[in-house]
């Protein structure tokens, strides 16, 4: 069977692979296709996109979008098949890298006042000029010797609810979804297991945002359980959606998932991509 990996990120935001090494290290992999989703930014489509080689894999554009969440906390939103510059979509994406902006030295102050010595210019460093994010945060931490990995940053400092975190502003969900489309991408709700709703409760929030657009879910993702996919896959067919699926892969920014296989055991059917691009192909631009 051959396999595919829609969900990846590299060193445009907190990944750390380049573009081009995300596409050559899937090759290696031997995928069929591979799509660069980096938080918040279309910077490294261009360099990706490039990488392409004969008989290669098809090199897929894509974004993932940090949205509100209908009734509280938050929700990704991929786009797959984005074109990376399509004005109005990279004019919400400057706005969400303003509020990243705005957000990120409110962390390092956060982190100050509880006696821990961190800069800006060093969380800056450690993004290498891609969007900064809280993985940067946590790799200064731990070079620092104030934690001992990246797990233990983001659960004494750094994830939500722990002293250190500060929310960012987030677009609206039916906003997104028409900067995806208007940029002739597909919508795919991001990782829905990481939600950890009730499925009735989930049902009627991925119905609503059908509603607003989206196309897709992701059924196949590295930390969903076998359960968990068969209820995705389920829910998909129930409400006429797409399937979408992918690793996540950050690199060492997420150790102990590969790109095409997740934690081991990840098998992404190269299948899917006829009903995305059906979805697709059906958009109104
Ligand atoms: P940000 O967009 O700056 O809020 O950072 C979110 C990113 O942090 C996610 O995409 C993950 O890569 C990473 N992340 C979030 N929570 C955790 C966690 N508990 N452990 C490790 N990485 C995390
Ligand atoms: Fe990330
Ligand atoms: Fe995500
Ligand atoms: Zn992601």
């Amino acid at each position: 069977m051959k396999l595919i990996d829609l969900h990846t990120h590299s060193t445009a935001s907190d990944g750390v692979l380049t573009p081009a090494l995300v596409a050559r290290a899937a090759a290696e992999a031997g995928l069929a296709a591979v799509a660069l989703t980096d938080h918040d930014t279309t910077e490294g489509l261009a360099e990706f996109l490039s990488a392409a080689q004969p008989g290669g894999p098809e090199l897929v554009p894509g974004v993932e979008l940090s949205v509100a969440r209908p009734g509280g906390g938050s929700i990704h939103l991929l786009g797959l098949w984005v074109d990376p510059g399509e004005p109005r979509l990279e004019k919400g994406l400057e706005r969400v890298q303003q509020a990243r902006r705005e957000r990120n030295p409110k962390m390092v102050a956060r982190l100050r006042e509880m006696g821990v010595e961190i800069a800006m210019e060093e969380v800056e460093a450690a993004a290498g000029g891609g969007q900064v994010g809280r993985p940067h945060f946590a790799q200064v931490l731990v070079d620092k010797g104030v934690v001992h990995n990246l797990g233990e940053a983001f659960g004494r400092y750094l994830k939500r609810g722990a002293p250190a975190y500060v929310e960012k502003q987030r677009l609206e969900p039916g906003e997104a979804m028409a900067l995806i489309r208007g940029a002739g991408g597909v919508t795919v709700l991001a990782h829905p297991g990481l939600l950890e709703l009730h499925p009735l409760v989930l049902e009627k929030l991925v119905a609503g945002l059908k509603d607003l657009g989206l196309m897709g879910i992701e059924a196949y993702y590295s930390e969903h359980k076998p359960s968990q996919e068969r209820q995705l896959l389920g829910l998909a067919a129930r409400l006429g959606l797409a399937v979408s699926g992918g690793s996540d892969f950050h690199g060492a920014n997420k150790p102990g998932i590969r790109l095409g296989a997740g934690q081991g055991t990840l098998r992404v059917p190269a299948a899917l991509l006829a009903g995305l691009k059906q979805a697709r192909d059906t958009l109104a631009r």
